[in-house]
């Protein structure tokens, strides 16, 4: 069965996206089948894996408003065992759409089983690279996954958010998916050298000791600048700080579903 991970935080500019990105590359590097669901109508985990969102003959939003089954509208990626469920501008409109639809929050769940169950080969994991809002496409990547993946960045304001986050996890843990835990905290864009990283990091392991992973993404320039050449960062500077730690992120996560 595969791991499902909804990666999200209502906060935009956090690090979803370079983390679902470059956790899913580094995932497949280690031999496990991973599917990428680009989530987010900006779709920049779709063109951060290299694909151009101009040329596509489907994208989500054809799979949750019309259902057009996934595998359909599924594009293989330049790293092996990684492929990705683009997302275009029209996501926009689903979110928008799927308010009048039946079963509303279960749309995504629906349309990935049913796209998990068709696959020759099975996936190890699914990554969801979830829009900056709580909103009904949030509430349906929460309803699909058995796990939540959260980037806090080590900021200012960290913090802000996160209590209404986890009360949104637990009312959909509550109501619509009793299987649904946290797989823990992500500490993102971590600057040592600065003394509000360091307590923005401590507070962080303060108020949710034990469920932070010990992977700290640092803040690293080769991350900025892979998603602009279309590659994750194992492939843009395999040799990099970045690559390194979601490397090592990969093999921590593997460890915690284990
Ligand atoms: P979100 O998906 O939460 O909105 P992104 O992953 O798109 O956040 O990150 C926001 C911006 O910060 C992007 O320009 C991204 O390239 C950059 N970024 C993310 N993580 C890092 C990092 N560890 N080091 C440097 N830049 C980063
Ligand atoms: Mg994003």
């Amino acid at each position: 069965m595969a791991h499902i991970i909804a990666v999200t935080n209502q906060k935009g500019g956090v690090g979803k996206t370079t983390t679902s990105i470059n956790l899913s590359a580094c995932l497949a590097d280690c031999g496990k089948r991973t599917l990428l669901v680009d989530l987010d109508p900006q779709g920049n985990a779709t063109s951060g894996l290299g694909i151009d969102k101009e040329s596509l003959s489907g994208n989500l939003y054809d799979c949750l408003i019309d259902g057009v089954p996934m595998e359909q509208v599924l594009q293989k990626t330049a790293v092996k065992k990684l492929s990705v469920i683009p997302a275009t501008m029209d996501v926009a409109g689903a979110a928008v759409e799927l308010v009048n639809m039946d079963k509303r929050e279960q749309v995504l769940k629906q349309a990935l089983s049913d796209c998990l169950e068709a696959a020759k080969k099975p996936y190890d994991f699914v990554l969801i690279d979830c829009p900056p809002s709580l909103g009904l496409l949030t509430i349906n990547a929460l309803v699909a996954s058995d796990q939540v993946l959260i980037p806090v960045q080590c900021e200012f304001y960290a913090l802000e958010g996160l209590a209404q986050l986890m009360q949104t996890v637990e009312m959909v843990r509550d109501n619509m998916n009793s299987s649904l835990r946290l797989l823990g905290l992500l500490l993102t864009m971590f600057d040592g050298r600065t003394n509000l990283s360091l307590q923005v990091a401590e507070e962080v392991k303060k108020y949710f000791s034990g469920q932070v992973f010990r992977t700290i993404i640092p803040r690293n320039v080769r991350l900025g600048e892979a998603p602009s050449h279309g590659e994750p960062i194992t492939v843009y500077d395999p040799h990099s700080r970045g690559a390194e730690v979601y490397r090592k992120l990969a093999r921590e996560v593997i460890r915690r579903v284990g």
